[in-house]
């Protein structure tokens, strides 16, 4: 039987409370002036988001088991995320991760942050990393080196559906049947996903939402997975009947 919903959803920044890569690029790599440079640039597509982010990954002389290691530290878990997790669970809905960030660290960070039942139990699709086993040099392997996101969440997202023989039309909830699907996101990377579900959420003061309403990509606030939790309990309860009500930007 069809899940009720699936959660897809961005990870840093958005499961976590900081961005790893912004953090490992701002306290390891060249520091927060030249990269909301960089963001800056991005965000007024003088340059592609593939391009800037490995701009800001090169700029970090660390080794990565290093900054694994630096990560797990410092990064903290949105504060409702665990408790928005055993509800999915008990309801049997999938959470995906969708990321532009590399597979090893998320995999680190929500096994220490979430436990070791969340490995098996959240999917992750996201970018890789190579490292130079001589050298230790480490770099970013885009999923989608032709996208101009390095890895495409709408194709990710596409993809997912497919795979589990549900209807990628998301335009709306008449086709019965299929699960009510849900994004999370707060950034410029989650754009490419923001068109892609029946309801986004888009975290509250950060770059999304500028793009949402510049694109005019209906959305609604989410400050923590505390906000998700309740707005999703509410549309799963009524078969996401009321889905449009959250809408913000109608
Ligand atoms: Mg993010």
């Amino acid at each position: 039987m069809s899940p009720k919903a699936i959660v897809f959803t961005d990870w840093d920044g958005t499961v976590t409370l900081q961005d790893s890569n912004d953090y490992l690029t701002e306290n390891l790599g060249f520091g927060k002036p030249r990269r909301l440079e960089i963001n800056d640039d991005i965000l007024n597509e003088k340059i592609s988001f593939r391009d800037g982010f490995r701009e800001m990954l090169e700029s970090i002389p660390v080794s990565f088991p290093e900054c694994i290691e630096y990560l797990l530290k410092h990064i903290q878990l949105d504060p409702g995320f665990l408790t928005f997790y055993k509800w999915c669970e008990s309801q049997g809905i999938p959470i995906i991760v969708v990321s532009s960030g590399m597979k090893p660290i998320i995999y680190e960070l929500l096994k220490n942050l979430v436990g070791d039942e969340a490995i098996k139990n959240i999917e992750i699709i996201s970018n890789e990393v190579k490292i130079d086993p001589e050298t230790q040099k480490w770099e970013i392997v885009y999923k989608d080196p032709e996208s101009s996101f390095g890895h495409d969440k709408s194709n990710s997202i596409k993809e997912y559906l497919a795979k589990h023989n549900y209807s990628t039309n998301t335009t709306s909830l008449e086709d019965k049947g299929n699960p009510i699907l849900f994004y999370c996101g707060d950034g410029v990377s989650d754009l490419s996903a923001a068109k892609e579900t029946n309801l986004l959420f888009a975290k509250h003061g950060k770059d999304l939402i500028k793009y949402c309403i510049r694109e005019n990509i209906p959305y609604t606030e989410f400050d923590s997975f505390k906000d998700i939790s309740e707005k999703v309990i509410k549309i799963v309860e009524a078969d996401g009947e009321n889905i449009n009500e959250f809408i913000e930007n109608k």
